[in-house]
């Protein structure tokens, strides 16, 4: 079942698009495939433009055997999502070339760990929320690009097959919640105003950067705030996927307000000690330094 957008016979003066103007369903039958030997096999690694989420960071830095930071240094590059600058991040292409670094003569390099939007295409993927809808609704649309011939392979099947082929919905299924967050962020509009610079280092640390989340997870001040199941706790030390799933239960939290983690009843009262001990810290450094200065031989 497809939903045509456009008015067959209108002219539409707007540049051509690749996006084939089809809303697609599951259930809707595509005709394609991309194969190895096929004449623009690598074609659409040559000049990519690819948005990475929380999911595609996390599988390809365990994929290369870095570290967060490494890798977001190495191999993207920052965007911004919205008109107030919510940080995103697309991957990086290799020096001189819009080619995706990870292109070899063979194909992909992290194939097994390709990025969600490699998995789709030639599929597009959007989400909206209808007026007073809690919820949003996915639909699919077919990205026709000049340079690919995979359009004219002779075979058909469903969106949800092709998405089963290409093991989109583990991916989908891993940045649900992300999304959602994206969305309400976005969509809270120009009448809140613009977020603070705090909210978004927030939001990329805990959507990006999970070896640096890890340690802010970790820290005394966050272990005296926050009320974790200690066994929670424990995995959020070593398992990369329920901290990506504990990032987005704090970045509801820090953004929203939702209470999706419980508070310590004394966590006030510890946050004013440990800024006393702060305090306190630096006022002996700094009677230790005067200290010193006064028992320096004159040097005049
Ligand atoms: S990650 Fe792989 S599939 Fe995606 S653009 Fe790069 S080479 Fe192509
Ligand atoms: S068929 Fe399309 S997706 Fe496959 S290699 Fe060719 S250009 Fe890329």
């Amino acid at each position: 079942m497809s939903q045509e957008f456009s008015d067959r016979g209108v002219h539409d003066p707007r540049p051509s698009s690749p996006v084939v103007p089809v809303k697609l369903t599951l259930d809707s039958t595509i005709q394609f495939q991309c194969r190895k030997g096929i004449a623009c096999f690598n074609k659409c690694c040559e000049s990519i433009d690819i948005m990475l989420t929380p999911y595609d960071v996390l599988r390809l830095k365990t994929r290369l055997g870095m570290s967060s930071q490494e890798f977001l240094a190495r191999h993207t590059t920052l965007f911004d999502m919205d008109a107030h600058g919510m940080p995103g991040l697309k991957m990086k292409t290799r020096e001189g070339s819009t080619a995706c670094q990870f292109l070899t003569p063979e194909g992909c390099g992290v194939y097994e760990d390709r990025p969600a939007a490699c998995r789709y295409y030639a599929l597009g993927l959007t989400s909206m929320r209808a007026v007073g809808s809690p919820n949003e609704e996915d639909f699919y649309f077919v990205v026709k690009e000049e340079h690919c011939l995979g359009h004219f392979e002779p075979r058909t099947l469903t969106v949800r097959e092709y998405r089963a082929e290409q093991g989109v919905d583990l991916y989908d299924e891993m940045t649900r919640q992300w999304r959602q967050i994206v969305l309400k962020k976005r969509s809270s509009g120009p009448t809140v105003g613009r977020p603070t610079d705090r909210s978004f280092d927030l939001f990329f640390q805990a959507s990006y950067d999970l070896d640096g989340f890890r340690g802010f997870v970790t820290s005394e001040g966050f272990v005296e705030t926050y009320d974790v199941d200690p066994a929670l706790m424990q995995k959020l030390g070593s398992d990369d996927v329920e901290l990506m799933k504990f990032a987005f239960r704090f970045l509801k939290q820090a953004l929203f307000g939702e209470n999706t983690i419980p508070v310590r009843p004394d966590a006030l009262e510890k946050r004013m000690q440990r800024r006393q001990r702060r305090l306190d810290a630096m006022r002996a450094a700094a009677r230790t330094e005067l200290e010193a200065e006064a028992d320096r031989p004159d040097e005049n």
